[in-house]
């Protein structure tokens, strides 16, 4: 029987919601440390949805918000990943739950580690990213259920 450990994990995280990596990364650091897993971190910058929206963007937009992303996340990656995990930053741009598999196929991850929403959507179990990762990935996906008290709430879509 093989052993179940797996090798390369990914957590996407939101930058500008610690909610989303709050409860998570614990449980991965964990992971990494008891199997010696690779660790990716992805932060995927949503895209404009429809090409007119995108229109009313400067054209170096999406260029300037990508290396701003991955400058936050280097910084990121010092501030809560101890110097002994083995760990990569990565930034990509779309669809967030598209994205996340993809690059999560492209890396050859075997789990994808998750807090199943973020603060303003406490009603729901599971997010609707959460929800699309689960159904959709094909590789394992574990969801740490999200307890972020609601006044932390700061709901930029509203
Ligand atoms: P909600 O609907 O509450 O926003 P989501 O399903 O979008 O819930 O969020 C759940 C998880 O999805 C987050 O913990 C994170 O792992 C992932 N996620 C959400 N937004 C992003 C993002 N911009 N980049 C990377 N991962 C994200």
């Amino acid at each position: 029987m093989s052993e179940a450990i797996y090798s390369k994990i990914l957590l996407p995280i939101d930058l500008g919601e610690p909610c989303t990596w709050e409860k998570p990364l614990p449980v991965v650091l964990n992971m990494v440390r008891n199997s010696g897993a690779h660790l990716d971190v992805l932060t995927v910058i949503p895209d404009m949805g429809m090409p007119v929206v995108g229109s009313f963007f400067p054209p170096d937009f999406e260029k300037k918000a990508r290396s701003k992303a991955e400058e936050e996340l280097q910084k990121w990656m010092a501030k809560y990943l101890p110097d002994d995990v083995d760990a990569e930053a990565w930034v990509s741009v779309g669809s967030v739950y598209h994205k996340i598999i993809k690059v999560a196929k492209r890396l050859g991850t075997d789990l994808i580690v998750m807090a199943s929403h973020r603060p303003n959507m406490q009603d729901y179990l599971l997010g609707p990213n959460a929800a699309r990762v689960v159904r959709h990935a094909p590789m394992d996906v574990f969801i740490v259920r999200s307890d972020c008290p609601p006044e932390a709430v700061d709901d930029k879509r509203q």
